[in-house]
């Protein structure tokens, strides 16, 4: 079994990244499955110093992961075969909606598609739209035609989830890749069979089990795990007060003590040494686990 670490080089971790870490981690070492280290790193935010800090961080409180680092940025022939592949199978539409438009039309209630999906608009263009849009010189995104497909998972935190999933878009007006696509793409590709990652990502899930069927390959196990909130109620930030590691020591707190922080808001026993962290292995249990966000107040 494979698993895998995914993060965005575009800050540094706090808590709440590192708590998801903790548990991508648990679940792996507590199964038997390899964890991969692969950084998802397409977006422009994307900054060379947060690479080395993110891994860093990770080693701190004790996480380790297995074989060499992927870096989506190296894989870029990959996603474009994807895309290739999926135009072959006529399922894919160009689009020139600026984001005002898509947030327009997005606030018209669109049958069971999900709040603030993509209304198909360009999907229905004349000829004469098209031709007038091509000589605009504005660059179209490439959307997948999805019929408003229902997907269902079964979540091992969450349980049944069913989402409808809209034309979301494959490849973005600046030749970038979306996320979903790369990510389903990466995960078939490196033989992934167990996804954990923040619960911020289930209503993503059904588009990228559609990819997988698209691209006939079989669909990894979803864990979905809660995130950590600010006293707002707000996903944990940066502005949130002492929330990275190095925030933490400059408090005089040791990488221990965030480590412990951590496994107790997941209900596991502390320890006296980051070495040690493998003895909590076994008070793993999946279904022991929290079910509702840990509320920062350290
Ligand atoms: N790169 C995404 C993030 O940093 C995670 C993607 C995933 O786990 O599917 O939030």
């Amino acid at each position: 079994m494979t698993g895998r670490w995914a993060p965005s080089p575009t800050g540094e971790f706090h808590l709440g990244n590192l708590r998801t870490a903790l548990l991508a981690w648990l679940f792996a070492r507590s199964e038997n499955t390899k964890l991969l280290w692969r950084f998802e790193d397409l977006d422009g935010a994307v900054r060379n110093d947060f690479y080395d800090s993110q891994i860093r961080d990770f080693q701190r409180i004790g996480l380790n992961w297995d074989g060499e680092i992927f870096h989506q940025s190296e894989r870029l022939g990959l996603y474009q075969d994807g895309i290739e592949d999926l135009v072959q199978q006529g399922l894919t539409y160009r689009c020139w909606c600026t984001r005002r438009e898509i947030r327009e039309a997005a606030l018209a209630p669109h049958s069971h598609l999900p709040e603030g999906a993509y209304s198909g608009k360009c999907r229905r263009l004349t000829a004469k739209e098209i031709s007038e849009n091509e000589r605009s010189g504005r660059n179209p995104a490439l959307r997948l035609i999805s019929e408003g497909q229902l997907i269902r998972i079964q979540d091992r935190q969450l349980g049944d989830f069913e989402g409808a999933v809209d034309d979301f878009v494959l490849c973005r007006g600046d030749q970038t890749p979306s996320y979903n696509l790369t990510v389903a793409i990466d995960d078939a590709d490196m033989g992934v069979t167990e996804v954990v990652r923040g619960d911020d990502l289930l209503p993503s899930t059904p588009r990228q089990v559609h990819l997988f069927h698209l691209f006939g390959a079989q669909p990894p196990r979803y864990a979905h795990v809660p995130l950590v909130l600010a006293q707002s109620g707000d996903r944990l930030a940066k502005r949130d007060g002492a929330v990275t590691i190095d925030d933490r020591v400059a408090l005089g707190e040791s990488e221990l003590d965030v480590l412990n922080h951590l496994l107790s808001s997941l209900q596991l026993p502390n320890i006296e040494s980051v070495d040690e962290l493998e003895q909590v292995i076994r008070h793993f249990r999946p279904s022991a686990l929290p079910t509702s966000p840990w509320i920062f107040d350290l």
